[in-house]
C-alpha cells in the first residue's frame, strides 16, 4: 500500500481514497466515508464540486503558469475579492499555510526595522500552530514540532492563550515588541476558543503600543466559523491577516493580507515565489469564492454550527468522561478526559473520517455544505463510538 519511497513523515491511516463526492469519500473497493474533517479544514464545498472542476480545467486548458514576472489577471481578481470581503488593503500570494505566515512574519521584522527596532520581537502563544518551517515552527507553541530542529529562529516571546495580562506584561517589559501572531481559534492547539473579548483587547493593545495585529486565520477563514473570517465576529480588523487551507478548495495556495502601515511595509524585492498566486490556483479560489457567495455558505456555516454543536452536546450530555463540547461554526472539538488517539482509527473503521488534536479532543471540520441528514448521521455514529470508548 506504501512506498519506502516516500519519506517517512506521516502516520498514514490504511485507507487509500480514490474519489470523493460532497461529504464522501470512496475508497479503492468502493467503500463510502462521510467525511467530518475535509483533509483539515481544506475541502469547504465538499469533494469533487462541478464548479471548481470547471474553473480548473478551463484555466489548465489556457495556461497554468507564468511567474511573477508578469502581468496576472486572475491573481488581480483574486486580491480585490479578498479585500472586498476583509476590508483589507492588499495580499501577497503563496502556495501554503506556512508560507503565508513566512510573509506575515517578514512583514513584522521590517516593520520593526522600519522604526529603528533593530531585534524585532513577535508575541505568540501556548498551544498555538504556524506551520512548519524554521521560522513557524519556531512561532509554533508545541515542543513536539520544535524539537530537534533547533537553534530555533529567534525573535519570538511566548505567552498562555486567552490571557491578556500577559500580553500586558510582556508590553511593559520588552520594548522590542512589533507585533502579535495568533489564531482567533487554536485549530491544531485543541480547538480553544478564547474570551469573546480577548481579540478586542489585543487589538487595543495593539494600537497602544503600535503593534502589527497578525491573525493567522488559515484554519477558521472562509468561513469555517460562520463568518469570512473568525475576527469578524469580533468587529475588529488585523493589520496582517493569513489564509491558506479553504481558500481553494483543495489546490494549494496561501494568501497574507495586510492593511494601513502593514500593506506599504514589503517593498519591490523584499519577497518573491516563483508560484505564488498562479493562474491555476487563483481560477481554483476564485471559483470557490463564487461558489461560497452563492450557496450562502456563511449563513450555512453558523446555522450548520449550531445545529450540529447543540446535537452533539445533547447526544452526549450525561456521558461521563467528557470535559466539553466547544467550538465555533462548523470547526467543532469534543475534549475527553483522557487520551483519545485510537478513535481515528476506531471511526475509520465505522466509515467516518474524524481527527483527534491535543491527544484528547476530538476536532470536527467537516465540510460547510454538510446537510441536516448527513449531519445527523455523522453525531449517532461518533457518539455510538464516544459513548464505547468511554465504557471500558
Ligand atoms: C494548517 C495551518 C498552518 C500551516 O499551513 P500549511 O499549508 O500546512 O503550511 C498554519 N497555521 C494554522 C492555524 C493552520 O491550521
Amino acid at each position: 500500500m506504501s512506498s519506502q519511497h516516500i519519506m517517512n513523515t506521516y502516520g498514514r491511516l490504511p485507507v487509500t481514497f480514490e474519489r470523493g463526492e460532497g461529504c464522501y469519500l470512496f475508497d479503492t473497493t468502493g467503500q463510502a466515508y462521510l467525511d467530518a474533517l475535509s483533509g483539515i479544514a481544506v475541502c469547504s464545498l465538499g469533494h469533487a464540486h462541478p464548479a471548481i472542476q470547471q474553473a480548473l480545467t478551463e484555466q489548465a486548458g489556457k495556461l497554468v503558469h507564468t511567474s511573477n514576472l508578469y502581468q496576472i489577471p486572475k491573481q488581480n481578481e483574486l486580491s480585490d475579492k479578498l479585500c472586498e470581503l476583509a476590508g483589507m488593503e492588499n495580499v501577497f500570494f503563496s502556495n501554503s499555510g506556512a508560507e503565508a505566515n513566512e510573509c506575515a512574519i517578514k512583514i513584522a521584522r521590517l516593520y520593526g526595522h522600519n522604526n529603528e527596532i533593530k531585534e524585532p520581537v513577535i508575541i505568540v502563544t501556548e498551544g498555538s500552530f504556524h506551520g512548519r518551517t524554521l521560522a513557524t515552527l519556531s512561532a509554533t507553541g508545541n515542543r513536539k514540532i520544535q524539537a530537534g530542529f533547533e537553534p530555533l529562529v529567534q525573535g519570538f516571546a511566548r505567552v498562555p492563550f486567552n490571557d491578556i495580562d500577559a500580553i500586558k506584561n510582556v508590553a511593559k517589559n520588552n520594548k522590542n515588541v512589533v507585533a502579535i501572531l495568533i489564531e482567533p481559534i487554536q485549530g491544531e492547539g485543541g480547538v480553544n476558543v478564547p474570551a469573546d473579548d480577548y481579540l478586542k483587547q489585543i487589538r487595543q493593545l495593539c494600537d497602544e503600543h503600535n503593534w502589527l495585529m497578525m491573525l493567522d486565520e488559515i484554519q477558521t477563514g472562509m468561513n469555517r466559523t460562520g463568518q469570512w473570517f473568525a475576527h469578524q465576529h469580533n468587529n475588529i480588523k488585523p493589520d496582517v491577516m493569513t489564509l491558506a487551507k479553504a481558500l481553494a478548495n483543495g489546490v494549494p495556495i496561501g494568501a497574507c493580507l495586510a492593511n494601513g502601515k502593514a500593506a506599504t511595509t514589503l517593498q519591490p524585492g523584499n519577497h518573491g515565489s516563483t508560484f505564488g498566486g498562479n493562474p491555476l490556483a487563483c481560477a481554483a479560489a476564485l471559483a470557490t469564492i463564487a461558489m461560497m457567495q452563492t450557496q450562502e455558505i456563511t449563513k450555512k456555516a453558523h446555522s450548520s454550527g449550531e445545529y450540529l454543536i447543540n446535537h452533539l452536546r445533547s447526544m452526549l450530555a450525561e456521558v461521563p468522561g467528557i470535559v466539553n463540547i466547544r467550538g465555533k461554526g462548523l470547526m467543532i472539538g469534543i475534549e475527553l478526559e483522557r487520551d483519545c488517539t485510537e478513535l481515528v482509527a476506531k471511526a475509520l473503521d465505522k466509515n467516518l473520517l474524524i481527527n483527534v488534536t491535543a491527544q484528547n479532543t476530538i476536532r470536527l471540520l467537516p465540510p460547510l455544505i454538510i446537510s441536516r441528514a448527513e449531519m445527523d448521521l455523522l453525531s449517532d455514529k461518533l457518539s455510538a463510538i464516544i459513548k464505547e470508548f468511554l465504557a471500558k
